[in-house]
Order: C-alpha cells, then sequence, then structure tokens
C-alpha cells in the first residue's frame, strides 16, 4: 500500500520486550483533532500499549474500526448548548463550554480506569491540548499528560500571544490602516492581518488560550503533527517558551494506510472513474474541510471563478459550508450547464485518496492543518483560502515561507481566483512552486526512515512513555 510504511514502527505484541501498559486518549470531538488521536492510538497501539479512548458523545467514533480499542464515553453536556448560546459563538465558546462540562465524567471515568483490577498500569494519559481541564484530574489522579496540537508550532505561538496582540489593538486595525499589511514584529514572517484573522472574538480567544498555554506547560510532553524540517526555525523559539519534552512524530497519516473510513462524513465514491479520465496533474480539487463556513456570495464568486479556469474540477461542498444553505441551492444559475462533464461536485470525498490521484493538479484548501500535511505528503501545490484560528498562519507560512502554494490574500474573488489558478498550473512559478513541494515530501519520506526526524522521534516518544 503507497503510503504505508509501518514495517518499521509495529512491533511484535508477543516479544517479551513489548510493554503493554496502557495509554488513555482523549481527543476533541471533531475530525481534525479526531483522526490525527486515533491515527497515534493506532501508532501506539502498534508500538505494544494497550489504547483506551475516552470520546465525547458527538462524532463517535465507530467502534467496529478499532476492535483492538477499548472506547469510553464521556457525557460533556453539548446537546444542551443551545440554550447558553451567545448570539456569535466563537471557536473559543464551544471548546470552553466543552470543557467545563466535562469534568465530572473524565475525572470519574480516569479514576475508575485506573483502579481497574487485572490490568496493567496506566502509562499516561494523552488529551487534546484544549481540554485544558485534563491536567488538574491527572495531577489529582497522579498520573502524567501529555497533550497534542493539531497546527503548526508558529500557530500555537501566537495563540499564546493572542490577548498581548488584543493589548497592542491589532484588532481595531481595518485593512485601510498601514500597519494592517505589514509584518508582526515578534514574527517577522506573519503579517498583522494573519493574526487579526485568527480570532473573531480577541478577548475570549485571548483569555481561553491563557488557560490552555498555562496548562500545556504543566503537561509531561507534547506530540505534535508535524515533521522537524519545516518547523525548525521556530524549534528553538518554542523550546524556550516550552520548556516540556517535543515529539515531532507526524505526519501522522502516513504511518497507516491511505484509504480509511470515514470518521464523521461518509465518503462519496462515485467521481472515480471520472477522475480517472482525467489528464495527469490537470484536475482543480476544491475542499474547505469540516468547519469552516462561507457566505452566499463568497460560494458564487467560487464557483464563477471555478467555470471561468476552464479547467476540471472536483468541488466537496459539505451541506453546511454556505452560510444559510441546505446544499447546492445558491450555485448560479447557468453554473450546472457551464460545469457540464468538467466539473463534480461531491458533499464529502476521501480526501487522502483523492490528493493521491494523478490527475490532481493542485488544492484550493482552507489550510487546515490535517489538508496541508496531506498535500505535502501527495506533492500537490495549494492555493489557500484561510479563514480563521490557525489557518491564517499556515496559509501565510506555505505562500510565503514554504513557498509551496498561493495565497488568495484578499478573499474569495472570480477574477483573482482565475489569476491564481492560472500563476499555478500553467506559469514558472507554478512549477517551481511545485518543485518544492515535492522536495518537501521527500522530506518527509526521509524523516521516516530508519534515522530520519520522525522515525526518531517516534522511537523517543515510546522510550519516553515507557518510562513514565
Ligand atoms: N476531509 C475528508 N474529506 C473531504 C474533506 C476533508 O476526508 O471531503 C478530511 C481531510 O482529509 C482532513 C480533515 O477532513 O483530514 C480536515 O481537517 P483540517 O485540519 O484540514 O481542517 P478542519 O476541518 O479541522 O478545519
Amino acid at each position: 500500500m503507497k503510503n504505508y510504511v509501518g514495517d518499521h514502527t509495529t512491533v511484535d505484541p508477543t516479544s517479551p520486550t513489548v510493554t503493554r501498559r496502557r495509554i488513555v486518549l482523549f481527543p476533541l470531538p471533531v475530525q481534525g483533532h479526531l483522526s490525527p488521536m486515533l491515527q497515534l492510538a493506532s501508532i501506539l497501539h502498534a508500538q505494544g500499549f494497550k489504547i483506551i479512548v475516552m470520546h465525547a458523545l458527538q462524532n463517535t467514533p465507530n467502534y467496529s474500526n478499532y476492535p483492538h480499542f477499548t472506547f469510553k464515553p464521556i457525557a460533556d453536556g453539548f446537546s444542551e448548548i443551545g440554550k447558553h448560546m451567545p448570539e456569535k459563538p466563537d471557536p473559543s465558546f464551544f471548546i470552553t463550554y466543552r470543557n467545563e462540562n466535562s469534568a465530572d465524567s473524565l475525572k470519574e471515568c480516569l479514576a475508575g480506569l485506573l483502579a481497574e483490577p487485572n490490568e496493567p498500569p496506566v502509562a499516561c494519559v494523552i488529551t487534546d491540548a484544549e481540554y485544558y481541564i485534563a491536567q488538574e484530574i491527572a495531577d489529582s489522579l497522579n498520573v502524567p499528560r501529555l497533550v497534542t496540537w493539531a497546527c503548526t508550532l508558529v500557530s500555537v505561538l501566537v495563540y499564546r500571544d493572542i490577548s498581548y496582540f488584543y493589548e497592542k489593538g491589532y484588532f481595531n486595525l481595518t485593512s485601510k490602516d498601514l500597519e494592517y499589511e505589514a509584518p508582526v514584529p515578534e514574527y517577522p514572517l506573519l503579517k498583522v492581518k494573519d493574526v487579526i484573522k485568527t480570532s473573531r472574538n480577541p478577548n475570549g480567544m485571548g483569555k481561553y488560550f491563557t488557560k490552555v498555554m498555562k496548562q500545556v506547560k504543566a503537561s509531561r510532553g507534547i506530540i505534535w503533527n508535524s515533521f522537524k524540517e519545516p518547523e525548525e526555525a521556530i524549534l528553538q523559539t518554542f523550546s524556550h517558551d516550552f520548556p516540556i519534552p517535543r515529539f515531532t512524530l507526524g505526519p501522522l497519516q502516513r504511518y497507516l494506510p491511505l484509504s480509511s473510513s470515514s470518521i464523521v462524513f461518509e465518503h462519496d465514491r462515485t467521481f472515480f472513474s471520472w477522475l480517472d479520465a482525467q489528464a495527469p496533474k490537470s484536475v482543480i480539487y476544491v475542499s474547505f474541510g469540516t468547519l469552516a463556513k462561507i457566505t452566499v456570495l463568497e460560494f458564487q464568486e467560487v464557483a464563477y471563478g471555478l467555470v471561468n479556469t476552464g479547467l476540471p474540477f472536483l468541488w466537496v461542498v459539505r451541506p453546511d459550508v454556505v452560510e444559510g444553505s441546505e446544499w447546492l441551492e445558491s450555485l448560479p444559475e447557468k453554473f450546472p450547464e457551464q460545469m457540464g462533464d468538467r466539473g463534480r461536485i461531491v458533499k464529502w470525498c476521501p480526501q487522502k485518496e483523492v490528493l493521491a490521484h494523478e490527475a490532481i493538479g493542485c488544492f484550493w484548501t482552507h489550510s487546515g492543518w490535517n489538508s496541508t500535511l496531506e498535500s505535502i505528503c501527495e506533492g500537490v501545490p495549494m492555493i489557500c483560502s484561510p479563514c480563521e484560528v490557525g489557518q491564517p498562519i499556515i496559509a501565510r507560512y506555505v505562500s510565503d515561507v514554504w513557498k509551496i502554494g498561493i495565497l488568495l490574500e484578499d478573499g474569495l474573488e472570480r477574477e483573482e481566483i482565475q489569476r491564481v489558478v492560472k500563476r499555478l498550473m500553467f506559469e514558472k512559478e507554478g512549477e517551481e512552486i511545485r518543485e518544492r513541494i515535492n522536495l518537501l515530501k521527500k522530506e518527509v519520506s526521509i524523516s521516516f526512515e530508519e534515522g530520519g526526524s520522525s522515525y526518531l522521534s517516534l522511537k523517543g516518544l515510546v522510550d519516553y512513555i515507557s518510562s513514565l
């Protein structure tokens, strides 16, 4: 299987050197966080640990896909959230709610697991970094906690500094202010507007991330879904500010088979015969991930932008991606005829398989971290349309630092979309971008070889957990 590199990471569970200690994981129940955590669980299972996954009642993993894991549901009152919802909730509202309403259930479940007779000891609990309440609970039960982050290192530093940027007045700036386009003095590779775009409610996000960071620093280690090479420049600052063990053993998905069952939405596979018939590197693949939303106007600009390129495209339109729409009802009237057989629209697809398909020429993405890593692993150059939180930072790195894609700087507008597609698909600049992303793809492969950075990091993590 193309991407399967499990050979050097899988151990013989009957070997006497294999520890069968238990590891308890607790992911955030949104796909972009849930899937890397389940990938990590599979990797650690292959290393000989017994796996227990505590999970919220929403987006419950399909137990039958993980027959070797034990699952424990955690109540977090999320079904009642509607009663408490502010007018314009932002991500910090949802995650804070989950944190505050899952503490009792989490503590009870973890205490129960620790007290289970005839089971091997629990080596550690690994939670999403954003479950800040887990640290105190782990401390009170005397069990080490490690955290996972599903984004780049630099975005974590920016999250930590949101309150500082808020006090500095960044979030009052508009595109008319000179400073809006200026570099951020503390992070000169980023522009002030990138920081502004991370947070709709910077005051709330700032307070929330202050809590998260305090508990991350108190944890016993950070596991990153990334690999060392692209993060090298920031690793030193990061190590200074977060002096706890760090493990960059990703991209985690690369340890596992390319095709996998869907975690949250059902995969459409009906378009593959159409995709097989397209010329190599000719198709624009478009998807804005699991949570991003766009307005009807933006949706229509995407539609016009796509048909006007004259290129084939595969467009994932998640049913709730367009604000106020059920699905495709806001498409421009003549769009179906204009698209003809040149395009396909689906609700959800097996993205990693799509990106690995030879017909895909570029990926127009919202710059979620999983999508970005998946694109790097397949050497597919990107067009970036970030929305919020880490996405504007990832997009800036993709376009200006790693130079493996082009950022649509000023939103979704059909003529700009056409220009950017042309630059990426037909011009020298696009060729160079393709060469660079292929080099990064090779670096991923090297990092997984014996002695490579991800290889060593996984070994380091297993040794570390075994020593706890
Ligand atoms: N994804 C998928 N099918 C689709 C679109 C997306 O399987 O049609 C997956 C994609 O492979 C990625 C995840 O959804 O693993 C999105 O995660 P990401 O971090 O990119 O963005 P988020 O959804 O968290 O904003």
